[in-house]
């Protein structure tokens, strides 16, 4: 099978693929550092769906809802994605269990102007109201060239790249943002005001896998942040701000304080743009807004999602395929590249069992056998 190998370095830190489908974070001092012990046990995708889907269900989705839940939890899990799978369960289900988020939602899409499609999540969680709304979204921008899809009254818990890659499949290409509760100092602020507010973009490639990049517009997702806590990593330098104020490698420290922007100013600024896109665009929440009517159960914050797609053929027209397909071989040719979603798209074709963190599926487990309500 594709293995991957180290996916960013410097000279002390590296963040790792291992095991095909593992990302960790770990100061690059030594192979035995690298390989601290996590246990695993192994779980074949379908496993996995099945026991996503049992959750979902018995902590009170219906069966729509937990299904599209259970498929992007499968298909995270199946890609490598692993801070925006399994891992997420127990978020969902605290959200579940205060009543924040309804596992009944049902989506409603409206697509009254040529190019624009309305979504109201009907307080659900996003993959739903996605699984509705992208194929209006395609036709839409099928017809006019560009259409946007506004989602309102949303919980997004999960990576952006099924979206984006959704469109990008059907030949179009797809951006998607959305906003989180503070968790990122503005560049030159040491207190939270943005969220991690992820950015996603896919570029179709007929007859190859599209070309998508999905990233948190802070140094780290929060889910990663998260992760290398409990797995006991440090972080690399500049990732985030302890409660002091102060830059801490600690990702426990760094939970009780702030993430950073991605690249100072510049990352700051891109994530104005997306709490504008996914807040200012929508009418839903910005991540302050967020965050000061949260509960704070573990779970996501309401918000809203912006998708936007657009049709390469209506609007460069036709040749456009060729024209990029020569860009991505001349990227391509160069010493030490690979295009985002690389990583991804290889962990795919492995359709064997996957290793999860034994603590995790302990937890998992307990939440299926636990007495409810
Ligand atoms: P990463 O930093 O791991 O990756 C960001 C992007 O860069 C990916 O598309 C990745 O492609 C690509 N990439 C990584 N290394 C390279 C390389 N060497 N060359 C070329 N491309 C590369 O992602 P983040 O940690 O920033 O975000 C993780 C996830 O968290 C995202 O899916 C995001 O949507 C999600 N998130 C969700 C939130 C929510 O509220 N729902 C909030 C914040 C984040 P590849 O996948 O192929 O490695």
């Amino acid at each position: 099978m594709p293995q991957d190998h180290s996916i960013r370095t410097d000279s002390k830190w590296l963040i790792k693929i291992e095991n095909k489908n593992t990302k960790r974070i770990v100061k690059n001092k030594s192979r035995e550092n690298q390989m601290a012990q996590i246990e695993t046990e192994q779980l074949q995708l379908k496993e996995i769906y099945q026991l996503s889907f049992d959750i979902f269900s018995k902590y009170g989705c219906d069966n729509n809802n937990a299904t599209a839940l259970a498929r992007t939890v499968e298909t995270a899990e199946r890609d490598g994605s692993l801070s925006h799978g399994l891992f997420r369960i127990p978020g969902y289900i605290a959200s579940l269990k205060s009543g924040k988020v309804k596992g009944s939602a049902q989506p409603k899409v409206e697509n009254n102007m040529a190019s624009i499609v309305s979504v109201d999540a009907d307080h659900g969680y996003a993959p739903f109201a996605l699984e509705r709304g992208l194929p209006v979204l395609a036709q839409a921008a099928n017809q006019t060239g560009i259409a946007i899809m506004k989602i309102t009254n949303t919980f997004h818990f999960a990576a952006l790249w099924p979206e984006t890659e959704f469109l990008a499949e059907k030949g179009l290409v797809g951006v998607a943002c959305t906003v989180y509760k503070p968790a990122v100092a503005p560049a030159g602020a040491g207190q939270a005001f943005f969220g991690t507010n992820p950015l996603s973009f896919a570029w179709p490639r007929p007859g190859k896998t599209p070309v998508v990049f999905d990233m948190a517009t802070s140094t780290l997702a929060m889910g990663d942040v998260q992760i290398a806590a409990r797995d006991g990593h440090e972080l690399p330098h500049g990732t985030g701000l302890g409660p002091d104020g102060k830059p801490s490698d600690d990702p426990a420290e760094i939970l009780k304080g702030v993430l950073l922007p991605f690249g100072g100013y510049k990352g700051s600024a891109i994530s104005l743009m997306v709490e504008l896109l996914s807040a200012g665009m929508t009418g839903d929440n910005f991540s302050y807004e967020a965050g000061e009517n949260e509960n704070n159960d573990g779970g996501p914050t309401k918000g809203g999602e912006l998708v936007i797609a657009i049709n390469p053929e209506l609007v460069a027209g036709a040749g456009w395929a060729d024209h990029s397909e020569g860009f991505f071989q001349k990227l391509e040719e160069l010493e030490g590249i690979r295009v985002p979603g690389e990583r991804r798209h290889k962990n795919r074709l492995d359709l064997g069992a996957r290793n999860i963190n034994k603590e995790l599926l302990e937890k998992l487990r307990d939440l299926l056998q636990a007495v409810y309500p």
